[in-house]
């Protein structure tokens, strides 16, 4: 199975296979983020759950969607939302 070069802790790890439902971005953290690093946000306890009580996010509030999706893409070291498709057709990590 190939790796993915994490931009979150820097190394190439185990890919995220299950599904995300994370529309557009799915493809995106799946691409650049490792498993085990998705798993420190997403995972029951950790990071996503600490962020939406810290900032009692209501996420049936379309704002309170956006703050966590911010969050989440400066957890995981993703920048702001732009488009990296060209970038990732000649980006090749080092192994
Ligand atoms: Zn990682």
């Amino acid at each position: 199975m190939a790796e993915v070069q994490c931009v979150k802790c820097g190394k190439a790890g185990e890919p995220i296979t299950e599904p995300l439902f994370m529309g557009r971005m799915e493809s995106e953290i799946k691409a650049n983020v490792c498993k085990t690093c998705w798993f420190e946000w997403n995972g029951p306890g950790k990071m996503k759950t600490m962020v939406i009580n810290e900032y009692q996010i209501n996420l049936g509030d379309e704002s309170g969607r956006e703050l966590l999706k911010k969050q989440m893409r400066a957890f995981l070291k993703l920048g702001e939302a732009v488009d990296t498709s060209k970038l990732q057709q000649s980006y090749r990590p080092q192994q």
